[in-house]
């Protein structure tokens, strides 16, 4: 079978990228690094980077603008409560702008930032870091191939470059 030549559904894709945010700030790059190597049409990029890479061929550059509804979603005002400081493991020290890793109410792992520590009163918001951000990615189309039957059973590159089991 030859390699895709473009860009299609179920095809391994390697990128390098570079994520910019509106107000300049680099967020992400794999420039002097590895390349990125993703499995086309199954939801390891945001939604919007995937749709506008669709159809590129190896080669081209492209400059792809993803509002946030396509990114990494809107900001959720909710998703900013305050919670009393004993809620935390007495033995943990609380600072603003500290990120972990907590058990959302679905019991699945969601991300959370502390942005601000008053009294025992501790702010933290569930948000994305990312969320509410137009996402600017700078890409360049390095390769692409099509994936085995495992990758495709899996939904995630394996390989140098993938997913590592
Ligand atoms: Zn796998």
């Amino acid at each position: 079978m030859p390699a895709p030549s473009t860009i299609a559904a179920d095809a391994v894709v390697s990128i390098h990228y570079t994520l910019t945010l509106n107000d300049g700030a680099v967020v992400d790059s794999s420039q002097g690094g590895e390349p990125l190597d993703y499995l086309h049409g199954h939801g390891n990029l945001v939604p919007g980077l995937e749709q506008q890479l669709a159809g590129h061929a190896v080669g081209e550059q492209l400059q792809a603008v993803v509002p946030p509804g396509d990114g990494y979603g809107e900001r959720d005002p909710e998703g900013v409560q305050t919670v009393p400081r004993d809620a935390f493991p007495g033995d943990m020290e609380i600072e603003s702008g500290m990120q972990f890793q907590a058990e959302g109410e679905d019991g699945e792992p969601t991300m959370l930032v502390i942005t601000a520590v008053e009294g025992d009163q501790v702010t933290v918001d569930l948000n994305h870091p990312l969320a509410g951000e137009t996402l600017n990615f700078e890409i360049v189309v390095e390769a692409i191939r099509e994936a085995t039957a495992e990758e495709l059973q899996h939904g995630h590159v394996h390989g140098p470059h993938g997913h590592a089991h």
